[in-house]
């Protein structure tokens, strides 16, 4: 039942959540896990859809309940992290589901779940992820950087997935991804 579970990962601004944007628009049978975090909202950002919002005493206290799937501390400041139940249920009514999460929560799902599929979306180049960060304008200068440094460490991790998809163009990259769900 695990191998229906799809673990998206890939640098900052490389455009994973458009990719999962169009997937969710035209595949319904694929239920994508809502994190949580202890990040604030950006504008425009809503509760119980882009994120479950929590404190760190919250967030902390989900890990002890042991009801955390993988979680982990992302730009070396928040915790993010995937609430285990509602990933069971989905996959128990036969859904296919995509868990958009960083490098480090992707090592956590295929050790605990080796049957899922970790899939690393990558840039066309390094100058297109950077063109992609400063187009975006929603972090400062300092946190661009900050996301930049991670992307480095991500980008050499790529061998460790067990698909690259090139994000060169929204559909075709959507399609290959769920070429792979049903392969
Ligand atoms: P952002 O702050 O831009 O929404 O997300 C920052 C990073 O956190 C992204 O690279 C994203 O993949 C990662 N992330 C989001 N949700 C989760 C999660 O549930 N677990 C883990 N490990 N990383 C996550």
């Amino acid at each position: 039942m695990t191998n229906q579970l799809i673990v998206l990962a890939g640098p900052t601004a490389v455009g994973k959540g458009t990719v999962v944007k169009y997937i969710l628009e035209n595949y319904p049978n694929v239920h994508l896990s809502v994190s949580a975090t202890t990040r604030s909202p950006r504008p425009g950002e809503v509760e119980g859809e882009s994120y479950y919002f929590l404190t760190h005493e919250q967030f902390d206290d989900m890990i002890a309940a042991g009801d955390m799937l993988e979680y982990a501390v992302v730009h070396g400041q928040n915790k993010y992290g995937t609430p285990k139940q509602p990933v069971l249920a989905a996959l128990a009514s036969g859904k296919q589901v995509i868990l958009e999460i960083d490098i480090q929560g992707a090592r956590q799902v295929k050790t605990t779940m080796p049957e899922a599929k970790l899939v690393f979306i990558a840039p066309p180049s390094w100058d297109e992820l950077v063109k992609r960060l400063q187009g975006r304008g929603t972090e400062t200068a300092e946190e661009q950087a900050r996301r930049l440094e991670t992307a480095k460490d991500e980008l050499a991790a790529q061998s460790e997935f067990d698909y690259v998809v090139i994000n060169d163009e929204v559909a075709r990259c959507a399609s290959e991804v769920v070429d792979l769900m049903q392969a």
